[in-house]
């Protein structure tokens, strides 16, 4: 969950610790909430709520008319169960853990002014009676996987519990884990005491750079919420040294359009903008190859996401503070006819003779399972339950999920394709 207050929070932590001058230069920029995060944080108090109620303390349900779902209930769930998984576990170790929600830590003895809103943090032992501090953040993106190896958020958690812990009780290892069950992940991460500290003071020299202002700019996947991304200079260079190296003749130091061909530029009038833009100018005509493109994947993901986050930041200018933007204008889109008074229109209908008006549906999955219970469920329909295999999806190698193995060889297909074509 993003700490809104922190200027070196622990969520946006990645991003400070590889760019140190993007936590003030996206100071300027407002922090609008998103309908994700609108989201994220309800499904949060439903975490919260499911852990307290587990604690047996006086809890409510939190209530949402736009957020409430069945997905919300299964994905806490899966967070809530996790949790209770680990506080049984450290019991059954012979201990009464420690358990914290939603707990604020404060890391600030090594990042300026840091502090961050831990998910869970449970302390306790494990089966050889060694000390275990254990931290877990629960996600709902389904966008981009979160691996718990080496999480700067989860490490600043787990330094600002253990500053405000660890002289109480006796910590030896600390267990970090991202629960993110959109995309059925749950990892965990597990070093010591001595490792974790000498992280922390390893970041110290670059969060004091950071809290400054200072430091290199340096792009990567970590711009992907910086705020600063539609009007940040290293992500244009980057996007234009790449298209100038890879593809294109560019004129130097354009942020300038693409050369107009001298025919074209002959007919334009003096003092006018040009009415359209010029064909590009090829480096090497003729088709890139395929490991050309591998080589500059990654660089074109970050790339198209900050070509977005520019047409987001100018669309948004234009529309909601009419700034004028040279050769674009701002239109009504297309929009679809609805009904305005749903009432008067069953009431006009029946009163007309249509009578056929409602759809029925079979409840869901999960709305059996919570008709029946779970136990009842997995007992009747259990049979009739599959998870299908999810969609292919092309990523980068460190997402940890293991590779499909592919039946089908480049050589197979080649042979079924002539085959087909033969017949
Ligand atoms: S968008 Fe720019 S300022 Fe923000 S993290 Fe990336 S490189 Fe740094």
């Amino acid at each position: 969950m993003p700490e809104s207050h922190a200027l070196l929070g622990a969520s946006n932590s990645k991003q400070w610790i590889n760019c140190p001058p993007s936590a003030r230069l996206q100071q300027q920029f407002p922090n609008e909430s998103s309908v994700y995060a609108e989201e994220g944080t309800f499904a949060h108090s439903v975490c919260e709520y499911k852990v307290r109620k587990y604690l047996h303390e006086r809890v409510k349900r939190p209530q949402s008319e736009a957020y409430d779902s069945e997905e919300i209930e299964q994905i806490t769930d899966v967070y809530a169960e996790f949790v209770i998984e680990t506080i049984e576990r450290m019991k059954r170790n012979g201990c009464e853990p420690l358990t914290l929600v939603e707990e604020r830590v404060d890391y600030s003895h090594l990042v300026p002014s840091g502090f961050g809103t831990a998910d869970m943090i449970v302390i306790g032992q494990d089966e050889n009676g060694k000390g275990i501090l254990h931290i877990a953040d629960f996600k709902t993106g389904k966008g981009v996987f979160v691996d718990a190896a080496y999480n700067s958020q989860l490490m600043l958690y787990a330094l600002g519990a253990l500053h405000a812990y660890g002289y109480i009780y006796p910590i030896d290892t600390v267990w970090m884990t991202i629960v993110q069950p959109r995309l059925d992940n749950i990892s965990t991460y597990v070093c010591t005491r001595e490792e974790l500290e000498e992280w922390g003071e390893s970041i110290r020299p670059i969060a004091q750079l950071a809290y400054e202002g200072k430091g290199e700019q340096k792009c990567g996947d970590w711009c992907r919420f910086c705020r600063a991304k539609p009007v940040c200079r290293a992500c244009a260079e980057e996007a234009l040294a790449l298209a100038k190296e890879e593809f294109l003749d560019l004129d130097d130091g354009v942020l300038a359009p693409i050369r107009a061909s001298p025919e074209k530029q002959h007919t334009q009038e003096e003092g006018t903008a040009p009415t359209e833009l010029a064909e590009p100018t090829f480096k090497q005509p003729g088709l890139v190859p395929f490991h050309e493109l591998e080589e500059i994947l990654p660089t074109l993901n970050r790339i198209s996401a900050w070509i977005e986050s520019v047409f987001a930041y100018v669309s948004g200018e234009a529309i909601n503070n009419g700034v004028p933007v040279k050769g674009y204008k701002v239109v009504e889109g297309r929009s679809k006819r609805v009904f305005t008074d749903l009432k008067a229109v069953v009431d006009t209908a029946m009163q007309n003779g249509y009578t056929d008006l409602y759809k029925k549906e079979l409840i869901s999955l999960t709305e059996f399972e919570k008709l029946m219970g779970k136990k009842r469920f997995a007992e009747l329909l259990g049979p009739y339950v599959q998870k299908p295999p999810g969609k292919l999806t092309l990523v980068p190698d460190s997402d940890p999920r293991p590779p499909v193995e592919r039946t089908d060889s480049p050589e197979q297909e080649f042979t079924a394709l002539t085959a087909q074509e033969e017949e």
